[in-house]
């Protein structure tokens, strides 16, 4: 558990002959340890990048990281303390379900067979996925695919979770039940949760607050209330009251 501060986060894609994409400007958000914050924003808002930062994949053009107090910019990716979940789950073909949540602890080699396969199992309860273990991700429906990838995800036993539009690729009433398990998921867990969406019902619906973005830039960070009620801006006023 920990909290996780985003100073200042700037990230400019460039390419020869131009000045840049400025995808994610100035982005500053404290979220504390323990919460459960969504950021939510239209196509192109910067939402992916601001988590692929988070999580090493991209490296900042300028800004700090901090997990608790410690400034994690630097560090690399394998050896931060976050997870991070993909909307295409992300799953190896070619392992079978548990492989592909024992993986990434085989790589960083710091625990015994035997304490990564008792891990495996605690997430496998967890997600109620003990039954699927053995079966390759081509055998699994979506649903079962993200309870995977979820379980990989705990395996880890992170301080930060990070999701990207998680459940976009699952039918309406599944998408239902796995907004309601990620929830459970979290607060039973008490990680540090970052969870990117397009869709305002679960923006409103799911963090204990939302982070709207437009343009690369934070609009208003508050209670999904607040943001209702008291919008900063025209942009927040029209993207959460609009219908998704
Ligand atoms: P979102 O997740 O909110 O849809 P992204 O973070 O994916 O937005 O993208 C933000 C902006 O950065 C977009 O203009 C996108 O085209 C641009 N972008 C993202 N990744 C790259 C990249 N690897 N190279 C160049 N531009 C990128
Ligand atoms: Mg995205």
């Amino acid at each position: 558990m920990a909290s996780l501060t985003l100073d200042r986060l700037r990230k400019v894609f460039s390419s020869e002959g131009d000045d840049g994409i400025v995808a994610v400007d100035d982005v500053s958000i404290d979220i504390e340890d323990g919460e459960f914050i969504v950021l939510v924003g239209p196509s192109g808002s910067g939402k992916s990048t601001i988590l692929r930062l988070l999580s090493g994949l991209e490296e900042l053009s300028d800004g700090e990281i901090y997990v608790d107090d410690t400034p994690i910019g630097d560090v690399k990716p394998k050896n931060r303390d976050v997870a991070m979940v993909f909307q295409n789950y992300a799953l190896y073909p070619h392992l079978t379900a548990r492989k592909n949540m024992s993986f990434g602890l085989r790589m960083r080699g710091e625990l015994s067979d035997e304490e990564i396969e008792q891990r495996v199992d605690h997430a496998a309860t967890i997600m109620g996925i003990e039954e699927l273990l053995e079966k390759m991700p081509n055998e699994l429906s979506g649903g079962q695919q993200q309870r995977v990838a979820l379980g990989r995800a705990i395996v880890r036993d992170p301080k930060v979770f990070l999701m990207d539009e998680p459940l976009s690729n699952l039918d309406a009433k599944l998408r239902t039940t796995m907004r309601t398990e990620i929830q459970q998921l979290q607060s039973e867990l008490d990680v540090t949760t970052l969870y990117v969406t397009h869709d305002q019902t679960e923006a409103m619906t799911m963090g204990d607050r939302i982070a709207i973005m437009n343009h690369g830039e934070l609009q208003q960070i508050a209670t999904p209330l607040e943001a209702y009620y008291e919008p900063a801006n025209v942009f927040v006023a029209g993207f959460i009251g609009s219908p998704s």
